[in-house]
């Protein structure tokens, strides 16, 4: 069964298709069938909301079944902040150096036992008659003071795992124990009792 992904992120359409493709699912963007996706506002408050907002639309307009995620960083000291706003927390959509810069700004002199964070990743599934999953995976780690590592994208650098930062993690080390991985893993499973 061919599933359209609402993004045209390769590094995300690579893991799905990892982890999903044993369960007979080709994981396809848009691109690859030779079109676009509109862009859909994701007003949604919660990771859950967006996720859902995104494989509807792709769903409606390709009629085919739809997979979106959404995702971000929550951090214990600010609130649960930048949560749904991760990607343009530092002003600029997707600049990954001001979104780090303005983290290690906020939380300045908070000592580490208080830097907590974790990752969330929403994704949901949207199928031509309706039906709806939707799947959440965590990843739970703490603040660095300091950028660490070049793997990874967004907050890796300093989000640190067993003592170590998301950006010193290869792909694969980072799969097993990611929120994407989680998430994936999760869907996976609800996917099996469906198909
Ligand atoms: P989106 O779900 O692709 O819109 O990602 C939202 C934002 O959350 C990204 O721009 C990153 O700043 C952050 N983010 C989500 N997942 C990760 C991750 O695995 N590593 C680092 N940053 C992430």
């Amino acid at each position: 069964m061919n599933f359209i992904l609402a993004t045209n992120n390769m590094k995300k359409l690579n893991e799905m298709q990892r982890i999903l493709a044993p369960l007979g699912i080709n994981i396809v963007t848009a691109k690859m069938l030779g079109t676009t996706l509109s862009e859909v506002e994701e007003n949604g408050k919660t990771f859950e909301e967006n996720a859902k907002i995104k494989a509807t639309a792709a769903c409606k307009e390709l009629n085919m079944p739809a997979i979106a995620d959404d995702s971000g960083l929550c951090v214990d000291y600010l609130g649960g902040a930048p949560g749904v706003f991760s990607a343009r927390f530092g002003g600029e959509h997707g600049n990954d150096e001001k979104n780090n810069d303005l983290l290690l700004e906020k939380l300045k002199d908070v000592p580490l036992e208080k830097r907590t964070a974790h990752y969330v990743c929403a994704i949901c599934c949207i199928f031509p008659d309706g039906k709806e999953i939707t799947v959440r995976g965590e990843c739970a780690g703490l603040i660095g003071f300091e950028r660490d590592g070049t793997e990874g994208f967004g907050y890796d650098p300093l989000f640190l795992v067993g003592g170590k930062a998301f950006g010193r993690y290869t792909a694969e080390e980072k799969d097993k124990i990611s929120h994407r991985g989680n998430a994936l893993r999760a869907l996976a499973e609800e996917l099996k009792k469906i198909l």
